[in-house]
């Protein structure tokens, strides 16, 4: 009962024509940003997560926390977890789905390939089953990944363009991703809307990316590993400040439109979309060591290294004309001035020498 009126609170919609989101993966990295900016304007937002331990389980609970104090209530709970689900979406109607939860990072996968399977797919489809069926007919928007355009190797990268060669089972697990929501779609009529999010850093981040382990190393004056591609060409990434893809998430969640619903009255065929949600301007990992020494005011000890083939892509680019001309994405904060924002939050959270607080 308890429970159940928290749910109800979180879920309250305080502005006209808002929406009551479900947001899995709510303690993560995006989730826990997309949850707290829907609740300051004024929508529902019920969060669920099962607080894994592939990263610092205490950080997840210090997000949590965060959104405890805004009114947003986290289930812990497993998105595989059928029953629960339903029973959220008994207590509550949702109208959108925002599903961020999945077993991220692509090196993790050559020793745990079952966890992306247990997430990615069967989570996935779980969470699918029961939009599919509840009453309200939820447009489900959902990460997919950059990484779906493998070693595509022409730039900048386009939606329409070959996602045919994987370069990690995390990116085999998002294009069946794609795959699998699109038959939802095809035979549900479930509004689908699946963002390829490029490499997403920014305060509250995620202890596993180079840029935050590459901080925290850097401080603690231990040295870092720059792995660098054949021929002695540096690896390139579209680094995303999370700002940015909120308010890309946002966009998206506004223009989802409504799912038809397999048994519903049918008012033309429901929404399959895909988007880039990246910067659009590549910057090289070295440049990105550079930028962190002069925010930190320390210099790296480098370890420059041939990239292993342990799932890295040479580089990723962004073409984002879809999600500009659709929901008028168009994203602001260069990478100086983000991880101008990231260490300022780091620093903070961490201090000077934290030891073992991160992972
Ligand atoms: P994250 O790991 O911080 O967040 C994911 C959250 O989902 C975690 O809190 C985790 O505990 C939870 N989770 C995982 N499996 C679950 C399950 N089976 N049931 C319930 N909860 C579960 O990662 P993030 O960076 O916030 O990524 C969010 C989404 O965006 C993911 O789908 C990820 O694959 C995708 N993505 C992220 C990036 C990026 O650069 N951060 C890039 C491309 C795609």
């Amino acid at each position: 009962v308890q429970w159940e009126k928290q749910v109800r609170n979180s879920a309250q919609i305080h502005r006209g024509g808002g929406m009551s989101v479900l947001v899995t993966g709510a303690a993560g990295f995006v989730g826990s940003h997309v949850s707290l900016a829907l609740k300051k304007r004024g929508d529902g937002v019920v969060g669920i997560d099962n607080f894994n331990h592939y990263y610092d389980p205490s950080l997840k609970k210090a997000r949590r926390s965060m959104l405890a104090e805004h009114g947003i209530f986290v289930v812990a709970g497993d998105i595989n977890d059928g029953k629960l689900l339903a029973k959220l979406f008994d207590v509550v109607g949702f109208t959108h789905v925002m599903h961020l939860a999945a077993q991220a990072g692509v090196r993790y996968a050559m020793e745990n390939p079952n966890s992306y399977i247990h997430s990615n797919i069967a989570g996935l489809v779980t969470l699918l089953e029961i939009c599919k069926s509840a009453e309200t007919q939820p447009a489900v928007v959902w990460a997919s990944s950059s990484s779906v355009y493998g070693l595509n190797e022409k730039s900048p990268f386009s939606e329409s363009d070959r996602t045919d060669q994987p370069a990690s089972l995390y990116a085999a697990t998002k294009k069946a991703g794609e795959e699998i929501t699109h038959t939802y779609n095809h035979i549900y009529g479930l509004s689908i809307t699946g963002l390829r999010f490029f490499t997403v850093y920014g305060p509250w981040g995620r202890p596993d990316m180079a840029y935050f382990s590459f901080t925290k190393n850097i401080l603690q004056g231990k040295p870092i590993t720059v792995y660098r591609g054949k021929n002695r060409v540096d690896l390139a990434r579209d680094f995303t400040y999370i700002d940015d893809v909120v308010k890309g998430c946002l966009g998206s969640l506004d223009t989802a439109g409504r799912s038809t619903g397999s048994g519903g009255k049918k008012t033309g065929p429901a929404p399959y979309r895909i988007f880039n949600l990246g910067n659009t301007s590549p910057v090289t990992v070295p440049t990105l060591v550079s930028i962190l020494e002069r925010h930190l005011k320390v210099k790296a000890k480098k370890k420059v290294v041939e990239m292993p083939g342990n799932g890295d892509v040479p580089f990723t680019h962004a073409n984002i004309s879809s999600a500009r001309r659709e929901f008028g994405y168009r994203p602001t904060t260069d990478l100086q001035t983000g991880l101008k924002k990231f260490v300022k939050w780091y620093l903070a959270y961490y201090g000077h020498n934290h030891g073992k607080a991160v992972n």
